[in-house]
């Protein structure tokens, strides 16, 4: 195909690539930058990102430049498109000097379509001159996150990128990234310099999984009944925070009949491989894992992911659920979780030797992700609202199917922090709601605490009403925990008009299904 042929996206879409129609937003974002328009296309892997930019790469004359930081996937796309009859090559660190000749020199005379480089490429002044000598069709910067401080990709050379808005600003410029939250999207538009970019959010829903979240009380056999409804010819995942933890759960799984494996990083690399292998291969395998499962894992019929412990962000929950369901068919994401995991991930991030900016960064991931925890609305809303995409309440989560009721915990409030104001500031949860109810243990009256005004106030609630008000009120950051101590719990900045009953708060009321059993603790 002659560089200077226009062509119309639906002939390019059908000659080149075989295909029927255009997905979700395609044509839209096509369109756009067809007439030159820059645009950030936020869409979840595998929702057809490439097309975006490879289709106007062949409609409009002149190379379109992608900037991947991915130089061992380059060679795949590359080589996909050179069988679809696309011109196209790569030029990175791993091509001999030979080869590399060759491809500038293909640039040079316009023989392609599509070029992809890795971002150092583009440090080299002389390289951007020669790129001022080609015709341009576009540029696609691809990761685009990689510009963000705010994620675990951040790649310096990124942002250099905003000197293709400097030297070529009549070229329109795609960013596209997987990673759609507020500040990493902010941080692209800023750090690329995107002129009046548009934005296209899409894809992020997964309609047929179920999403729900409950209190932790007894982890074990709430999981034992989780999997108890479900076929035992399911696949499924179950996360947890730790290798041992991820142990002693495949071991008490195969206690109860399951077929269970465990996955983490301490693992030999061929019990890893044989682990995978089986749960690839075979019906009803449960698997264990820590976070380092899940890389390439495209199983399709992984029928449910298990969260016993919280995961890091929303993020992270929303690509570690997405494991679940990849085939269409009705999957579910269940998770169980409790104050323990809050003070332990907030530990993590203090005790961590990251900067104090990322510190904040990772404190707020956590915090969107309590609100998701904590929240009355629509789980999917709250979800897909944290990526800027939107939904109708989904009918299919947790909050959807039982409505959870909300009830004026003002007084709770005040009755819970005064307690942990009189403590001391110093306690965890189950000591002050020891306090609350009026317990008479050895360690309350030890401490005198059986003395105090606050001693006994909350019979109202049960055990598990006030944790789950703790809970509450630590992600509404009325509580702080304090992770230089031992985890205690403190008042937090607002926590004073809360006391002077100068501000209401509205709480969700515990939902408890009744067949569980409500005994705290256990692990
Ligand atoms: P992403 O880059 O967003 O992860 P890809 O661009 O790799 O996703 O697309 C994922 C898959 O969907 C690819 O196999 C691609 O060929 C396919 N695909 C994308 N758009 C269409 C379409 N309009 N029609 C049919 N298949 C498509
Ligand atoms: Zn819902």
């Amino acid at each position: 195909m002659g560089p200077l042929d226009s062509r119309l996206p639906e002939e390019v879409l059908q000659n080149v690539f075989g295909f029927e129609s255009f997905r979700g937003q395609q044509a839209e974002i096509i369109d756009h930058v067809l007439k030159g328009g820059d645009a950030l296309v936020l869409m979840p892997t595998g929702g057809g990102k490439s097309l975006c930019y490879q289709v106007p790469a062949l409609c409009r004359p002149g190379v379109g430049v992608v900037i991947s930081p991915l130089i061992a996937l380059m060679a795949d796309q590359v080589q996909a498109l050179n069988q679809y009859g696309v011109k196209a090559a790569a030029l990175n660190s791993s091509l001999e000097r030979d080869e590399a000749r060759e491809v500038v020199q293909a640039m040079a005379q316009g023989e392609l379509d599509l070029v992809y480089l890795s971002p150092e490429r583009l440090s080299s002044q002389g390289f951007l001159d020669f790129l001022g000598t080609c015709p341009l069709a576009l540029f696609a910067i691809d990761e685009a996150h990689c510009v963000s401080q705010w994620g675990h990709d951040f790649r310096p050379e990124y942002q250099k990128l905003n000197i293709l808005s400097r030297m070529f600003p009549q070229v329109p410029r795609l960013a596209l990234t997987a990673t759609a939250d507020e500040p990493t999207r902010l941080d692209m538009v800023q750090g690329l310099e995107l002129m009046e970019p548009r934005l296209f959010i899409s894809g992020f829903d997964r309609p047929n999984i179920q999403y729900s979240v409950k209190a932790k009380l007894n982890q074990r056999k709430q999981l034992a009944d989780f999997l108890a409804g479900r076929s035992p010819r399911d696949s499924g995942i179950v996360y947890c925070i730790s290798r041992d933890k991820v142990e002693r759960t495949a071991e008490w799984l195969n206690q109860l009949g399951y077929k269970a494996l465990p996955y983490h990083a301490g693992l030999d690399k061929e019990v890893r491989r044989a682990n995978q292998d089986r749960f690839f291969k075979e019906e009803g395998i449960i698997i264990t894992a820590t976070i380092a499962f899940g890389m390439g894992i495209d199983k399709p019929d992984v029928r449910f992911v298990a969260h016993l412990d919280l995961p890091k962000s929303l993020e992270a929950y929303y690509q570690e659920t997405g494991r679940a369901g990849r085939d269409g068919l009705p999957s579910e994401a269940w998770m169980v979780y409790g104050l323990e995991d809050v003070v332990k991930q907030k530990m993590f991030i203090e005790n961590s030797n990251a900067a104090e900016k990322q510190k904040r960064i990772e404190r707020q991931k956590l915090d969107a992700l309590l609100g998701f925890c904590e929240t009355v609305r629509c789980r999917r809303q709250v979800l897909l609202e944290y990526f800027g995409d939107t939904c109708e309440p989904c009918g299919n989560c947790d909050t959807c199917r039982e409505p959870v009721e909300s009830f004026d915990g003002t007084e709770a409030a005040q009755k819970a922090l005064s307690c942990v104001y009189r403590t001391g500031q110093r306690f965890g949860a189950n000591h002050v709601v020891d306090v609350l109810l009026g317990s008479d243990n050895q360690r309350v009256r030890d401490l005198g605490h059986n003395n105090l005004s606050t001693w006994g106030i909350g019979k109202e609630h049960s055990r598990n009403g006030w944790r789950s008000i703790l809970r509450q009120l630590t992600s509404l950051g009325l509580l702080s925990v304090d992770v230089a101590g031992h985890g205690g719990l403190r008042l937090g900045p607002e926590s004073r008009a809360v006391l002077r009953g100068e501000k209401e708060i509205r709480l969700r009321k515990e939902v408890l299904t009744p067949r569980k059993s409500p005994s705290s603790g256990g692990s």
